[in-house]
Protein backbone atom coordinates (compact mmCIF):
# COMPACT_ATOMS: atom_id res chain seq x y z
CA UNK A 1 0.00 0.00 0.00
CA UNK A 2 1.18 3.69 -0.59
CA UNK A 3 0.80 5.98 1.55
CA UNK A 4 -0.36 9.73 0.70
CA UNK A 5 1.95 11.27 2.88
CA UNK A 6 3.20 13.60 0.56
CA UNK A 7 -0.40 14.50 -1.09
CA UNK A 8 -1.39 15.13 2.74
CA UNK A 9 1.70 17.77 3.60
CA UNK A 10 1.15 19.17 -0.04
CA UNK A 11 -2.05 20.23 1.00
CA UNK A 12 -1.35 21.16 4.44
CA UNK A 13 1.37 23.11 3.23
CA UNK A 14 -1.40 25.09 0.28
CA UNK A 15 -3.62 25.78 3.83
CA UNK A 16 -0.80 27.07 5.53
CA UNK A 17 -0.30 29.69 2.85
CA UNK A 18 -3.22 30.82 2.45
CA UNK A 19 -3.68 31.49 6.10
CA UNK A 20 -0.19 33.39 5.91
CA UNK A 21 -1.92 35.68 2.66
CA UNK A 22 -5.10 35.73 4.76
CA UNK A 23 -3.48 37.38 7.77
CA UNK A 24 -1.16 39.69 5.70
CA UNK A 25 -4.01 40.76 3.81
CA UNK A 26 -5.73 41.74 7.09
CA UNK A 27 -2.77 43.34 8.57
CA UNK A 28 -3.22 45.74 5.51
CA UNK A 29 -6.99 45.75 5.65
CA UNK A 30 -7.41 44.09 2.54
CA UNK A 31 -9.81 41.70 1.16
CA UNK A 32 -8.24 38.05 0.95
CA UNK A 33 -10.68 37.09 -1.67
CA UNK A 34 -8.34 39.85 -4.02
CA UNK A 35 -5.30 37.79 -3.89
CA UNK A 36 -4.34 34.68 -6.68
CA UNK A 37 -2.61 32.41 -4.88
CA UNK A 38 -0.92 31.01 -8.30
CA UNK A 39 1.00 27.45 -7.47
CA UNK A 40 4.11 27.60 -9.44
CA UNK A 41 4.63 23.84 -10.61
CA UNK A 42 7.41 24.31 -13.21
CA UNK A 43 9.64 21.05 -13.25
CA UNK A 44 6.94 19.05 -11.11
CA UNK A 45 5.27 16.35 -12.64
CA UNK A 46 1.76 15.43 -12.39
CA UNK A 47 1.83 13.39 -9.27
CA UNK A 48 2.88 16.48 -7.10
CA UNK A 49 0.35 18.43 -9.21
CA UNK A 50 -2.78 16.27 -8.42
CA UNK A 51 -2.92 16.53 -5.14
CA UNK A 52 -2.91 20.14 -4.86
CA UNK A 53 -5.96 20.05 -7.61
CA UNK A 54 -7.60 17.78 -5.16
CA UNK A 55 -7.17 20.20 -2.29
CA UNK A 56 -8.75 22.70 -4.63
CA UNK A 57 -6.38 24.58 -5.98
CA UNK A 58 -7.24 26.46 -9.34
CA UNK A 59 -4.26 28.73 -10.53
CA UNK A 60 -0.67 27.21 -11.70
CA UNK A 61 2.40 28.88 -13.15
CA UNK A 62 4.85 27.49 -15.44
CA UNK A 63 7.52 29.23 -17.04
CA UNK A 64 7.99 27.23 -20.14
CA UNK A 65 5.63 26.69 -23.14
CA UNK A 66 6.90 23.37 -24.28
CA UNK A 67 6.55 21.91 -20.57
CA UNK A 68 3.46 23.33 -19.80
CA UNK A 69 2.05 21.74 -23.19
CA UNK A 70 3.36 18.27 -22.29
CA UNK A 71 1.55 18.61 -18.70
CA UNK A 72 -1.58 20.43 -18.60
CA UNK A 73 -3.75 19.14 -21.11
CA UNK A 74 -4.51 15.85 -19.12
CA UNK A 75 -4.27 17.64 -16.30
CA UNK A 76 -6.38 20.82 -16.42
CA UNK A 77 -9.62 20.86 -15.17
CA UNK A 78 -12.58 23.45 -16.09
CA UNK A 79 -11.64 25.86 -13.44
CA UNK A 80 -7.55 26.07 -13.86
CA UNK A 81 -6.29 28.82 -14.66
CA UNK A 82 -2.73 28.73 -16.58
CA UNK A 83 -0.15 31.35 -15.68
CA UNK A 84 3.54 31.47 -18.01
CA UNK A 85 5.36 33.38 -15.64
CA UNK A 86 8.77 32.51 -17.25
CA UNK A 87 10.24 34.74 -20.38
CA UNK A 88 8.34 34.28 -23.88
CA UNK A 89 9.67 34.11 -27.28
CA UNK A 90 8.00 35.71 -30.02
CA UNK A 91 7.82 32.71 -31.99
CA UNK A 92 5.98 30.60 -29.03
CA UNK A 93 3.30 33.30 -28.83
CA UNK A 94 0.38 31.18 -31.06
CA UNK A 95 1.13 28.36 -28.67
CA UNK A 96 0.92 30.75 -25.26
CA UNK A 97 -2.04 32.01 -26.46
CA UNK A 98 -3.84 28.95 -26.86
CA UNK A 99 -2.84 27.36 -23.71
CA UNK A 100 -1.93 29.76 -20.86
CA UNK A 101 -5.57 32.06 -19.15
CA UNK A 102 -2.65 34.54 -18.15
CA UNK A 103 0.76 36.02 -19.46
CA UNK A 104 2.81 37.59 -16.88
CA UNK A 105 6.13 37.88 -19.01
CA UNK A 106 4.96 40.73 -21.81
CA UNK A 107 8.26 42.95 -21.86
CA UNK A 108 9.02 44.13 -25.63
CA UNK A 109 7.16 45.57 -28.15
CA UNK A 110 7.88 42.91 -30.52
CA UNK A 111 6.25 40.65 -27.92
CA UNK A 112 3.48 42.63 -28.09
CA UNK A 113 2.75 42.30 -31.58
CA UNK A 114 2.97 38.83 -31.82
CA UNK A 115 0.67 38.17 -29.05
CA UNK A 116 -1.71 41.08 -30.39
CA UNK A 117 -1.33 38.56 -33.97
CA UNK A 118 -1.80 34.90 -31.63
CA UNK A 119 -5.06 36.70 -29.75
CA UNK A 120 -6.90 38.15 -33.29
CA UNK A 121 -5.96 34.63 -34.96
CA UNK A 122 -7.28 32.51 -32.10
CA UNK A 123 -9.74 34.91 -30.73
CA UNK A 124 -8.87 34.16 -27.09
CA UNK A 125 -7.66 37.07 -25.17
CA UNK A 126 -5.28 35.87 -22.10
CA UNK A 127 -4.76 39.11 -19.55
CA UNK A 128 -1.56 40.17 -20.00
CA UNK A 129 1.13 41.73 -16.87
CA UNK A 130 3.92 43.42 -17.80
CA UNK A 131 7.03 42.54 -16.95
CA UNK A 132 9.35 45.12 -15.39
CA UNK A 133 12.91 45.44 -14.56
CA UNK A 134 12.68 46.91 -11.39
CA UNK A 135 15.99 45.14 -10.48
CA UNK A 136 18.04 46.64 -13.53
CA UNK A 137 19.15 42.97 -14.00
CA UNK A 138 17.81 42.84 -18.16
CA UNK A 139 18.70 39.03 -17.85
CA UNK A 140 15.75 38.39 -16.09
CA UNK A 141 13.34 39.91 -18.77
CA UNK A 142 11.39 42.65 -17.99
CA UNK A 143 11.31 46.00 -19.63
CA UNK A 144 13.78 49.05 -18.70
CA UNK A 145 11.65 51.19 -16.35
CA UNK A 146 12.12 54.28 -18.99
CA UNK A 147 10.65 52.25 -21.80
CA UNK A 148 7.39 51.41 -19.25
CA UNK A 149 5.47 54.30 -20.69
CA UNK A 150 6.36 53.55 -24.14
CA UNK A 151 5.76 49.41 -23.90
CA UNK A 152 2.27 50.44 -22.29
CA UNK A 153 1.28 52.67 -25.11
CA UNK A 154 1.87 49.39 -28.03
CA UNK A 155 0.28 47.27 -25.79
CA UNK A 156 -2.81 49.73 -25.23
CA UNK A 157 -2.71 50.35 -29.09
CA UNK A 158 -2.31 46.56 -29.82
CA UNK A 159 -5.38 45.96 -27.81
CA UNK A 160 -3.79 43.66 -25.60
CA UNK A 161 -5.58 43.10 -22.59
CA UNK A 162 -3.56 44.68 -20.02
CA UNK A 163 -4.65 44.02 -16.15
CA UNK A 164 -0.99 44.95 -14.57
CA UNK A 165 2.28 44.81 -13.48
CA UNK A 166 4.78 42.02 -12.94
CA UNK A 167 8.03 41.81 -11.15
CA UNK A 168 10.64 39.55 -10.08
CA UNK A 169 13.20 41.64 -7.57
CA UNK A 170 16.61 41.08 -7.59
CA UNK A 171 17.43 37.57 -4.86
CA UNK A 172 19.06 37.83 -1.82
CA UNK A 173 18.24 41.58 -1.03
CA UNK A 174 14.80 42.86 0.68
CA UNK A 175 12.12 42.87 -1.49
CA UNK A 176 9.94 45.82 0.34
CA UNK A 177 11.65 48.29 -1.83
CA UNK A 178 11.02 46.61 -5.35
CA UNK A 179 7.33 45.73 -4.45
CA UNK A 180 6.71 49.41 -3.24
CA UNK A 181 7.82 50.55 -6.44
CA UNK A 182 6.51 48.35 -8.75
CA UNK A 183 3.02 49.23 -6.70
CA UNK A 184 3.30 53.26 -7.50
CA UNK A 185 4.18 52.22 -11.29
CA UNK A 186 0.82 50.61 -11.66
CA UNK A 187 -0.87 53.14 -9.94
CA UNK A 188 0.45 55.82 -11.92
CA UNK A 189 -0.18 54.23 -14.43
CA UNK A 190 -3.70 53.24 -13.71
CA UNK A 191 -3.08 49.42 -13.71
CA UNK A 192 -4.81 47.97 -10.94
CA UNK A 193 -3.14 44.17 -11.09
CA UNK A 194 -0.06 43.44 -9.26
CA UNK A 195 1.95 40.13 -10.00
CA UNK A 196 4.61 40.44 -7.16
CA UNK A 197 5.92 37.98 -4.14
CA UNK A 198 7.36 34.32 -4.45
CA UNK A 199 8.20 31.56 -1.49
CA UNK A 200 10.43 33.89 0.41
CA UNK A 201 8.07 37.36 0.06
CA UNK A 202 4.56 36.39 -0.58
CA UNK A 203 3.92 38.01 2.81
CA UNK A 204 5.49 40.98 2.07
CA UNK A 205 3.95 41.54 -0.99
CA UNK A 206 0.65 41.01 0.02
CA UNK A 207 0.99 43.72 2.47
CA UNK A 208 2.54 45.97 -0.46
CA UNK A 209 -0.83 45.23 -2.92
CA UNK A 210 0.02 42.16 -4.77
CA UNK A 211 -3.38 41.22 -5.99
CA UNK A 212 -1.32 37.87 -7.80
CA UNK A 213 1.56 36.00 -5.72
CA UNK A 214 3.81 33.29 -7.63
CA UNK A 215 4.54 30.86 -5.36
CA UNK A 216 6.95 27.41 -6.25
CA UNK A 217 9.66 25.71 -3.71
CA UNK A 218 6.93 26.74 -0.48
CA UNK A 219 4.27 24.65 -2.25
CA UNK A 220 6.38 22.01 -3.73
CA UNK A 221 9.23 21.83 -2.43
CA UNK A 222 12.88 22.25 -3.93
CA UNK A 223 13.09 21.60 -7.59
CA UNK A 224 16.66 19.77 -7.04
C1 LIG B 1 9.96 29.95 -10.37
C2 LIG B 1 9.26 31.26 -10.32
C3 LIG B 1 8.46 31.59 -9.22
C4 LIG B 1 8.33 30.71 -7.97
O1 LIG B 1 9.51 30.84 -7.23
P1 LIG B 1 9.66 30.15 -5.78
O2 LIG B 1 10.78 30.88 -5.17
O3 LIG B 1 9.95 28.71 -6.04
O4 LIG B 1 8.40 30.34 -5.06
C5 LIG B 1 7.78 32.81 -9.25
N1 LIG B 1 7.89 33.64 -10.31
C6 LIG B 1 8.65 33.36 -11.38
C7 LIG B 1 8.73 34.34 -12.49
C8 LIG B 1 9.37 32.16 -11.41
O5 LIG B 1 10.14 31.90 -12.47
Amino acid sequence: MTTDSSSDSAAARLATIRDDIARAAAAARRDPAGIELVAVSKTHPAEAIEPLLGAGQASFGENRVQEAQAKWPALRRTDTRLHLVGQLQSNKADDAVELFNVIHSVDRPRLVDALARAMDKAGRRPDCFIQVDVGEEPQKGGVALADLPSLLATARDAKLPVVGLMCVPPADVEAAPYFALTAKLARDHGLAGLSMGMSSDYETAVMLGATVVRVGTALFGSRG
